[in-house]
């Protein structure tokens, strides 16, 4: 994890308010240290569990289970509008507790929703704003420099496409794309323009993969893209392509054409997989790509 993430999760959790993601499923896939404080429930309990199993199990003031059908999350997740509520929740230890929750869409580069983010707290003040949330919600999940997804929400996407995979057989392919000889883009034309260079790197991956595939930043000049429902044959190609769209893109500074290749590792990820077992296989394929020469694509 680096350092950004552990800000924003240092961040997220000092919170007094629970802070708490999931994605169109419901899927509970990150739940704050303000969140276990006020429900009582861990982390280990509820990631992975969709929000309305038999878990917090909202009510309002007249009693009525809001889950199956005034879920305020199910409501923002189908209309992208945020929502504010007073609800009770289940707390781990048995009791009713009062609850203001706030609702927000979260969407991908796209504008896609692809979950909600919930916001509560049991005091009385309702100072936060919805804009403020909204401003988590953004700072939380996506690299401020290039729009794509940071490094903590490309891992839970991993995640995600790993349980389709072994759920539900959906092949998946994770590409690692590291940009070759960078150093040199910074020592001869600036931080500035390296930083537009990660920004062109970041929109080939973005512009070209389909709209259910996933573009993140790793770190510096990494990326990853998880190329999702795919054909294994394919997967070369398709890293190839992406490959050859980024030596074909150009970066035009005053007199200066500048343009960068990328080195990839690309693998098909296995039932057996982790999170961290599938980035280290593309990494690894990465490191012989740049042995081998960098600009070119190693799979396995
Ligand atoms: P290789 O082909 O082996 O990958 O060489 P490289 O120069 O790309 O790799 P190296 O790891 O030596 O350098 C990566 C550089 O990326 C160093 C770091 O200063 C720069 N970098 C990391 N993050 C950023 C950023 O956000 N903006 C800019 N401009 N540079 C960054
Ligand atoms: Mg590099
Ligand atoms: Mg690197």
């Amino acid at each position: 994890m680096n350092d950004q993430d552990n800000f924003y999760r240092e961040l997220l959790d000092s919170l007094s308010d629970g802070v708490y993601f999931v994605d169109e499923l419901r899927r509970i896939v990150y739940w704050s240290g303000g969140a276990e404080r006020i429900t009582g429930y861990s982390r280990q309990q509820v990631i992975g569990k969709c929000c309305a199993d038999n878990l917090l199990m909202h009510v309002n003031s007249a009693g009525d289970l809001l889950c199956l059908t005034a879920c305020p999350l199910a409501n923002t997740i189908a209309d992208g509008q945020p929502r504010e509520a007073d609800v009770f929740l289940h707390h781990a230890d048995g009791h009713r507790l009062p609850v203001s929750v706030r609702t927000s869409p979260v969407r991908d580069q796209d504008g896609r929703i692809v979950g909600a983010i919930e916001a509560f707290n049991n005091n009385a003040s309702r100072l936060t704003a919805l804009q403020q949330l909204e401003e988590w919600q953004r700072a939380a999940l996506l690299d401020p420099l290039t729009s794509v997804a940071n490094r903590r929400y490309l891992e839970m996407k991993i995640q995600g496409s790993l349980l389709d995979l072994q759920r539900n057989q959906f092949p998946f392919g994770l590409l690692f794309a590291d940009i070759d000889h960078f150093k040199r883009v910074n020592d001869t034309y600036g931080h500035d323009c390296g930083d537009r260079v990660l920004k062109m790197a970041a929109n080939v991956f973005k512009s070209n993969v389909r709209a259910f595939d996933f573009v993140g930043r790793f770190g510096g000049e990494e990326f990853v893209i998880i190329l999702n429902n795919l054909n294994p044959d394919f997967l070369a190609e398709s890293a190839n392509r992406l490959r050859t769209l980024v030596e074909r893109s150009l970066l035009i500074e005053e007199d200066d054409e500048i343009n960068v290749t990328v080195s990839i590792g690309a693998t098909l990820a296995l039932a057996e997989d982790s999170v961290e077992s599938v980035l280290k296989r593309a990494d690894q394929l990465l490191y012989q790509s740049k042995a081998n020469g960098r600009n070119c694509v190693t799979i396995g």
